[in-house]
């Protein structure tokens, strides 16, 4: 294997903290009805299946995916693309969005943009992971699982070129030299 991972958060500590977030959105919408989530596709697959378990909150999923530009558009290297929309109508809802990571903050901050337009009752946000040291966009996260370092993140649903998403652990990757 030309990578090496070290455990960066383990399956016991992601376990508490997922308990820990569905307890205070439990408290947050206890007299709201029932909440919308929106993973974002497909690094938070994970993290929201064992979030929406913990929920005692009334909710339905929905999934929606983004893809970023990245360095090929050079004028704009933070635009975000739309691969794939939530299938039901948003107006009137609670909505909570739940990512793998922020980092940047371009993505979080494109779909804000999108689903507000769109007239939700409330929209909140929920990231797993942050790298505060990564943020160029300034976006409300409204529950925040860790902050971690500047290093690049697998596991728990999160890849690299589509590896190690089924990792039970966040570990941090070393590319060999
Ligand atoms: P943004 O820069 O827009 O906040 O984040 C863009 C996307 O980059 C995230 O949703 C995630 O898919 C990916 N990303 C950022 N940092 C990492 C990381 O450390 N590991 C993995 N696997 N993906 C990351």
């Amino acid at each position: 294997m030309p990578e090496t991972l070290t455990t960066l958060i383990s399956e016991e500590l992601i376990a508490e903290r997922v308990a820990e977030l569905a307890a205070e959105i439990d408290r947050d919408y206890a007299d709201k009805g029932e909440l919308v989530l929106i993973g974002v596709l497909k690094g938070s697959f994970m993290f929201l299946a064992d979030l929406a378990r913990r929920l005692h909150t009334p909710h339905r999923v929905e999934f929606i995916s983004v893809s970023s530009y990245g360095d090929r558009v050079s004028e704009d290297p933070g635009a975000v693309r739309l691969i794939l929309d939530v299938r039901h109508d948003i107006g009137g809802r609670h909505v909570l969005v739940v990512e793998d990571i922020v980092d940047t903050g371009h993505t979080l901050s494109y779909l804000v943009r999108l689903l507000n337009a769109r007239l939700p009752a409330s929209l909140k946000t929920c990231t797993l992971l942050r790298k505060p040291d990564r943020s160029q966009v300034d976006v409300a996260i409204d529950y925040l699982g860790f902050d971690i370092p500047d290093v690049w993140v697998v596991g728990y649903g999160l890849d690299f070129a589509e590896r190690y998403r089924t990792l039970p652990r966040i570990c941090a990757l070393k590319q060999a030299e």
